[in-house]
Parts: C-alpha cells; sequence; structure tokens
C-alpha cells in the first residue's frame, strides 16, 4: 500500500496551502479563493481557502 491518506494531524511543510478558517488542505495547482493581508511589519501574506463560504467566514472575522 503505497496510498497516502491525509492526516489532520500532521503539519504541514507548507502553511499556504491549508485553508485559513478550517485548516483542510487546499489544493494549490487548482484554483482556489484567497485573500491577501498584511503582517505589522507591512510584508503580504496569502491566505488559501478551500471554498468561498470559508474566505467569507474569515473576511467576517477579520474585519
Ligand atoms: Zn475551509
Amino acid at each position: 500500500m503505497t496510498a497516502v491518506e491525509p492526516d489532520p494531524d500532521t503539519p504541514t511543510e507548507n502553511a499556504a496551502a491549508t485553508c485559513a478558517t478550517c485548516g483542510d488542505p487546499v489544493e494549490t495547482d487548482e484554483w482556489h479563493p484567497a485573500a491577501t493581508t498584511r503582517t505589522d511589519d507591512g510584508a503580504v501574506q496569502i491566505r488559501s481557502f478551500c471554498d468561498r463560504s470559508c474566505r467569507d467566514r474569515w473576511r467576517e472575522r477579520t474585519e
């Protein structure tokens, strides 16, 4: 058996590849909702989301 099953308890090395709202893995090869934020020191960060409802929820929480 070589199939890899997603394990939600395993930290991913690429933080941008998980949904910022629910933590689900995001398929970054495909189109996915995203939003940009700025950190305190002015750097732009890109947040990825598994679907639009997660992006909307994240916006409601941050605004
Ligand atoms: Zn999500």
